[in-house]
């Protein structure tokens, strides 16, 4: 017998980023299905993100509707701030308050330097950082004015380090800050903020222009087990009222959940009072990486209390 009551979300509004196809697809359909009303936002155009289509954002208020659940199609560009506002006035407009927002909308160009250039550079941004700034900005007075809201943001584990990846996984590092910093301003208003790192099988995955996986490791029991939908649990839960955690990364898919933690060894502290040498540095490298008693800071002043413990003793 399941203990847990069904995680439900009637009587909440949801805005959906790039959920028109892949992740935000999944996230959608799970989140109506659960009882949310849910705005469908999805610009439509390629995977490096030129060009627009409303056919992917509207199919899927269609798949909704047509399985009994309630949501509209919003087709602003998440990529600029206008459309960010004009989506978020949108929500408001068709269902009266914003609950959720899943900024999820994303674009990759694959290039590293040099051939990565500031245009490269400002796309991703406009659409990973700057999407997920101005649509969580301009859905944040009617959370505070409500007194409730959940936010989630998406980064990757491309930011661990991947070839070729480089304005995305800059973008995806900036949104780790987003979200830990804001996290930290929102828990008084009732507001939580967290960020999913999923791992599924989409367009950006599997189409031309470098890809980040090979057609050799695509075997058709690969693509069930990485399905979307295998990712949207875990954003359901950081939507829901119950959900317990704040300015958490989290990663999910493949049917393994788990925690990313932003961690800093003990190190080493210098005994003297004068300025350590550069050759001190090398004499305890092993020392300053040795990852036996790390600890994962909650925000900046927890971390502050620790690496600076010796300057109250
Ligand atoms: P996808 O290309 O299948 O879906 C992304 C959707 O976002 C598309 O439908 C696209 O039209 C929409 N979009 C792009 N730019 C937009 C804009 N400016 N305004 C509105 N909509 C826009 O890709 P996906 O894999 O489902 O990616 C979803 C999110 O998950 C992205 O942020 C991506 O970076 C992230 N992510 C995915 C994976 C994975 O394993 N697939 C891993 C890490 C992170």
């Amino acid at each position: 017998m399941n203990a847990t009551p069904d995680f439900r979300f009637d009587g909440r509004v949801a805005i959906v980023t790039g959920a028109g196809r892949g992740l935000g697809r999944a996230h959608a359909l799970l989140l109506a299905e659960r009882g949310a009303k849910v705005v469908v936002n999805d610009l439509g155009g390629t995977k490096e993100g030129d060009g627009s289509d409303s056919g992917p954002a509207n199919d899927v208020v269609q798949e909704i509707t047509a399985a009994g659940g309630v949501a509209v199609a919003d087709t602003n560009n998440v990529g600029t701030e206008a459309g960010c506002h004009a989506l978020v006035e949108g929500a408001v407009g068709a269902f009266g308050r914003i609950d959720i927002v899943v900024n999820n909308a994303g674009i990759s160009r694959f290039a590293t330097f040099p051939e990565a250039d500031a245009e490269n550079l400002e796309r991703t941004l406009d659409v990973h950082l700057r999407g997920t700034w101005h649509t969580t900005r301009a859905a944040w007075p009617y959370m505070v004015e409500q007194g409730y809201g959940r936010v989630i943001t998406t980064t990757s584990t491309g930011m661990f380090g991947l070839a070729d990846n480089l304005a995305y996984a800059t973008a995806k590092g900036a949104l780790i800050g987003f979200t830990r910093s804001l996290a930290v301003e929102a828990a008084s208003h009732g507001i939580l903020v967290n960020c999913i790192a999923p791992n599924a099988i989409t367009r950006p995955s599997t189409t031309a222009g470098k890809p980040n996986i090979t057609t050799r490791q695509l075997d058709e029991a690969r693509i069930q087990a990485m399905q979307t939908g295998l990712v949207s649990p875990m954003v359901a839960y950081l939507a829901h009222e119950d959900c317990k955690v704040n300015g958490e990364i989290l990663v999910a898919g493949a049917h393994r959940f788990a925690r990313w933690l932003l961690a800093v060894t003990p190190g080493y502290r210098s005994p003297g009072a004068e300025v350590p040498t550069v050759e001190e540095i090398a004499e305890h490298w092993d020392e300053i990486n040795d990852e036996s008693g790390y600890y994962v800071p909650a925000n900046l002043h927890d971390w502050a209390s620790t690496f600076m413990a010796h300057l109250n003793a």
